[in-house]
């Protein structure tokens, strides 16, 4: 049985952050990785990575061991494509709110 209660003090404070800040978190396809989503327009995307997910992207990983090392902290390709099913999905609301 799979149950997606918090289980620790530090989750729930992620959540509580998360909900905050208006992210919305989105996991990667193709690996374990999980960041917060914000997008404020149709062609402005704020991905939002922890360390945690930085190591667990398989992208992300290579990367670092690439020549010239890790540039930027935009996405992986899988992930871009997770985020964009979520907006299509309507799981992530498009638009600035209340300032954010
Ligand atoms: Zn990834």
């Amino acid at each position: 049985m799979v149950s997606f209660a918090p289980t620790s003090e530090e989750t729930l404070e992620d959540q509580r952050l998360y909900t905050q800040a208006r992210l919305k978190e989105v996991a990667c396809l193709d690996c374990l990785a999980r960041v917060g989503v914000k997008k404020n327009s149709e062609h402005h995307t704020s991905i939002q990575w922890t360390a945690e997910s930085l190591e667990q992207c398989a992208e992300f990983r290579k990367m670092d061991s690439a020549p010239g090392g890790r540039h930027v902290y935009e996405s992986c390709s899988r992930l871009r494509g997770s985020i964009d099913r979520a907006v299509a999905e309507g799981e992530i609301e498009i638009g600035a709110q209340d300032g954010y």
